[in-house]
């Protein structure tokens, strides 16, 4: 007889409840001090949160979309520019550009990394193009070097989207420390994920970070004295004291996604018609998702589910095919992007993933590539 299991994506309770009497005292610490807004816990824990990223500063912000229109109008960004980005990515890294009143301009990605693919940025340049924004996609940073080579020559800023990679390095480098700017977000399903909303801004430079500072609180310099137009981007103290319980802990979430990654990979090995992530060696991969591609996609996400297996599709609609955008269109063609948009499927990778749960997952796609 056949024992199924069921296994899910991701199961956040499985992260925290561990760490349940520590997360409570956090909270009751915060409950205690009466102080919810700014202060020392949000102070404590960007101190910690800039040794992941090796940033001089590192800004507390109300989500990883937030820090990307912070990061955006800090650098002046707005009306007649244009900003280059992936189209394979979630929606924010794009919707922030539009938000500022910038036009995305859509590169096509890597058919092997699945990130931004820097031979074709340079064709994208125009006078008024401002800033790129490479986005570090499912856990391996985007190709730096080529990029920051070609912004220094173009006079360009360089937003890295590290939502999905906090923690993770390029060349030795981590992520978020390259560009001008790193947008870290602390959504319940990222590597370092808070209990609600939370993001991050990290940086290296003085001037840009004492902007975002300001920006983050109504541009507000002096009590009711207004140097700049910003908003209420703030991170809640709440958000940073359970985050900073959580922090200590990313190395090990990161070391078992890794795990189970090179788990699959091994498994995977000899399925000709999936195609395993590639994972180049100057970039530590830290997986937030471990993305398989296959022209069977739709079939096998529903031969999986039939099996209690729970995948995801990131991203079935690239961002220069979104109906919203149209009016900034028409947008070329991006066949890499919409070659990957009907082809990737990503499987459980969670840090606490069972062996049990992994083992199912593995039989389960063999047995529909054998079929
Ligand atoms: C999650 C994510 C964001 C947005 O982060 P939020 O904290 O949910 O606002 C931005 N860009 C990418 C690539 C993401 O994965």
């Amino acid at each position: 007889m056949k024992v199924s299991i069921k296994v899910p994506l991701l199961d956040v309770c499985r992260q925290n409840l561990p760490l349940q009497a520590e997360l409570t005292e956090a909270f009751e610490r915060v409950l205690l001090s009466g102080q919810f807004i700014n202060g020392r816990e949000v102070e404590r824990f960007e101190a910690a949160a800039a040794a992941v990223a090796g940033t001089r500063y590192a800004i507390g912000m109300s989500s990883g979309t937030d820090a990307i229109l912070v990061a955006l109008m800090a650098l002046g960004i707005g009306p007649g520019d244009e900003v280059i980005c992936p189209s394979l990515t979630f929606f924010a890294t794009a919707g922030c550009i539009v938000r500022v009143g910038a036009r995305p301009v859509f590169a096509d990605c890597c058919e092997e990394c699945f990130n931004i693919d820097p031979a074709g940025i340079e064709p994208l340049i125009t006078p008024r193009t401002k800033a790129i924004i490479p986005v570090h996609l499912f856990g391996q940073p985007a190709d730096m070097d080529p990029i920051v080579e070609l912004a220094r020559r173009h006079k360009l800023a360089v937003i890295e989207d590290v939502a999905q990679a906090y923690g993770s390095e390029y060349r030795g480098r981590p992520a978020g420390s390259i560009g001008d700017f790193g947008t870290v977000s602390f959504f319940p399903s990222k590597n370092l994920g808070a209990l609600g909303d939370a993001g991050l801004l990290v940086t290296n430079d003085a001037t840009l970070a004492g902007t975002a500072f300001l920006l983050r609180n109504h541009g507000e310099h002096v009590k009711y004295h207004h140097r700049l137009v910003g908003g209420n981007f703030r991170l809640d103290a709440l958000q940073a004291a359970l985050l900073g319980v959580k922090l200590p802990h990313l190395g090990a979430y990161t070391a078992a996604r890794q795990e189970h990654a090179f788990a699959y990979q091994a498994a995977f090995q000899g399925l000709k018609a999936l195609k395993t992530p590639v994972t180049h060696l100057d970039r530590n991969h830290i997986f937030n998702q471990y993305t398989i591609r296959t022209p069977r996609r739709d079939e096998l996400k529903q031969f999986l589910q039939d099996r209690g297996i729970t995948t995801a599709i990131y991203y079935p609609v690239p961002l220069h095919r979104q109906e919203c955008f149209r009016p900034l269109g028409p947008f070329p063609e991006l066949p890499r992007s919409e070659a990957l948009a009907n082809e990737v499927l990503s499987l459980p990778v969670f840090p606490e993933l069972q062996p049990a749960e992994q083992d199912a997952v593995v039989s389960a796609v063999r047995e529909f590539f054998r079929s």
